[in-house]
């Protein structure tokens, strides 16, 4: 009950982080997309500001140009009146002002003074002549413009000069780039109005959460920033539709993991009835001698068939050695097998039979005394019950080594099945004292394919030899790779499709009929028996 709560715990834990990461997902994501879909609009915007500060410079200089070579008297009425009459001819200019000996004297707008009026101090000084003012003070009304003057002239710039241009999502500031100078200055925007700047780098980029784009041409440069934030929040519907299908997707990923997990629990589930129940069944296959073609074993392969589907052993022992009962499923084979063949191994006993074990079996302290007890009962000898385990059963060598010595003073033979997958060596396996290895199928499959020194089977033949260890080889499929082994001495075992398939007990009883023909093997039927 308690591991059911928990694995429902598990359950919800991992269903609300794959959502919760999956909206993480999302709005990274979406932050991604709104940056990269942003890097359009915001070059189209500062394309924008500049040409409008291009177009802003370029009529203050030649406004300047025209007021310093008036044909009129300095500051005379005519004067004023051409000033006037150039100034409503201008689309960026406020005024257009004319100074002398650093005194303002007369302007467009102002008319004159009666009295001149010292010039405020210049922010930049600019190579070609240029005096810049910022934020300079106007003397008509209370608020700042930017000014530039040179010679006798100066102009002011018309502060809402890129008032239509202005976008909720960005900032920006608009500089003038004196030509030969190496510095820019702030005249309009929000950003840097007045500050003096060394060249700005040219191009779109990003800073902290900020993406900006500076470029410039002639005499402006023009600088835009967009807060990430401020972006996300602007593309709030795109955000939240990616952050939605991120979340969705975590969803559908908790989902599959839970069908996963129930499919699972179920298969755990029908493979434990069926134990209980008695439904898995066994079928042998021949181990022969392959020198002479003789059946002298067979080893037993549990099988689960239900509702007309058969599950593969490769799948379902895993689930049994994970849930526990593997130790119940072993019982239930031997009970088969000692059911199907222990009038046969009576009759034979030259012949054994091979039951694969896992590492639970091993390590059990009882498995040999409740293998000893079903064989008594099935009068059955225990040198005809040889088993197999897998390199990865003794990985633990010192627990092994005693858990395979208490088998073998029982009687059983021990093989070490599929060597050569695990990563034991041979010297390993000579300290664990099994009787003998099983090579595994995948090794055969090197023989008979024309290149004998490529394959690592003669290798191990010899080391098995020198440790004095029975070979089994399994999986031999055609008649060069019979050949091949049935050509080696001492003599070896092998099983394969090409001797044998798995099959059930009835054919490998008629085998051993042919081997003791005096003896049959065959069930008395139930309508005899009675
Ligand atoms: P294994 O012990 O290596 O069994 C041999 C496997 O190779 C069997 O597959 C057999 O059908 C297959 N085989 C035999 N000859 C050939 C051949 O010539 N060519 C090819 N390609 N294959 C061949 P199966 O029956 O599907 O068993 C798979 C595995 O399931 C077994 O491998 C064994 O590890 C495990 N297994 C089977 N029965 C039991 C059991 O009762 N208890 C435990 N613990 N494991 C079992
Ligand atoms: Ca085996
Ligand atoms: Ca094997």
């Amino acid at each position: 009950m308690s591991r059911y709560i928990d694995r429902r715990w598990f359950l919800a834990i991992m269903t609300v982080v794959l959502i919760t990461t999956g909206a993480a997902c999302g709005m990274w994501i979406s932050r991604l997309v709104v940056i990269s879909g942003d890097r359009g609009p915001m070059q189209i915007f500062s394309d924008e500001l500049l040409d409008r500060a291009v177009e802003v410079f370029a009529e203050a200089d030649r406004m300047l140009a025209v007021a310093n070579s008036s044909p009129y008297p300095f500051c005379s009425d005519k004067e004023i009146m051409f000033l006037r009459d150039t100034l409503f001819s201008t689309k960026y200019l406020k005024d257009m002002g004319r100074v002398k000996d650093g005194s303002f004297h007369c302007s467009a707008v102002f008319g004159n003074s009666k009295e001149p009026m010292p010039l405020i101090r210049h922010d930049l000084a600019t190579p070609d002549g240029k005096l810049i003012y910022a934020t300079a003070r106007l003397a008509i009304s209370k608020s700042t413009a930017p000014i530039i003057g040179i010679g006798n002239a100066n102009v002011v710039l018309d502060p809402a000069a890129f008032e239509t241009l202005k976008h909720p999502a960005y900032t920006f500031g608009v500089m003038y780039n004196p030509p030969d100078a190496s510095s820019t200055i702030g005249m309009f925007g929000t950003l840097g109005i007045g500050k003096i700047d060394m060249k700005l780098p040219l191009g779109a980029g990003r800073t902290g959460d900020t993406v900006y784009r500076n470029v410039c041409r002639q005499l402006a440069c023009v600088t835009v920033h967009a807060d990430i934030g401020s972006l996300q929040a602007s593309a709030q519907p795109l955000a939240s539709l990616i952050a939605t299908f991120g979340a969705a997707l975590g969803g559908a990923a908790a989902v599959i993991m839970i069908l996963l997990q129930r499919n699972n629990l179920s298969l755990k589930a029908r493979l434990q009835h069926a134990v209980s129940q008695n439904r898995l069944t066994v079928e042998y296959q021949p181990i022969v001698d392959v020198a002479s073609g003789r059946t002298v074993a067979a080893e037993a392969l549990v099988r689960w068939r239900e509702n007309g589907e058969t599950i593969p052993p490769d799948v379902f022992i895993p689930v049994a050695e994970k849930a526990g009962f593997i130790n119940r499923l072993t019982m239930c084979v031997i009970d088969q097998v000692l059911s199907d063949m222990s009038a046969a191994l009576h009759a034979n006993p030259g012949f054994h039979i091979s039951i694969n074990i896992s590492a639970a079996d091993l390590s059990d302290r009882h498995f040999g005394a409740l293998l000893a007890m079903r064989l008594r009962r099935a009068s059955v000898a225990s040198n005809q019950i040889a088993l197999e385990i897998t390199e990865r059963t003794t990985a633990n060598a010192s627990d092994a080594k005693e858990a395979i010595q208490r088998l073998r003073s029982r009687g059983h033979k021990i093989y070490i099945d599929d060597f050569g997958t695990g990563y034991s060596s041979l010297a390993y396996l000579g300290e664990l004292n099994v009787d003998g290895i099983k090579i595994d199928k995948s090794f055969t499959q090197t023989i008979g394919t024309g290149s004998v020194s490529v394959s690592i089977v003669p290798q191990i033949i010899d080391m098995a030899r020198v440790h004095g260890l029975e070979i089994v080889v399994e999986g031999i499929e055609t008649p060069a790779q019979r050949d091949y082994f049935a050509a080696l001495k001492p003599r070896v075992e092998g099983q394969g499709w090409l001797f044998g398939r798995p099959s059930g007990a009835f054919a490998i009883r008629e085998a051993l009929t042919e081997i003791s023909p005096g003896f049959s093997v065959l069930p008395i039927p139930a309508s005899v028996a009675q």
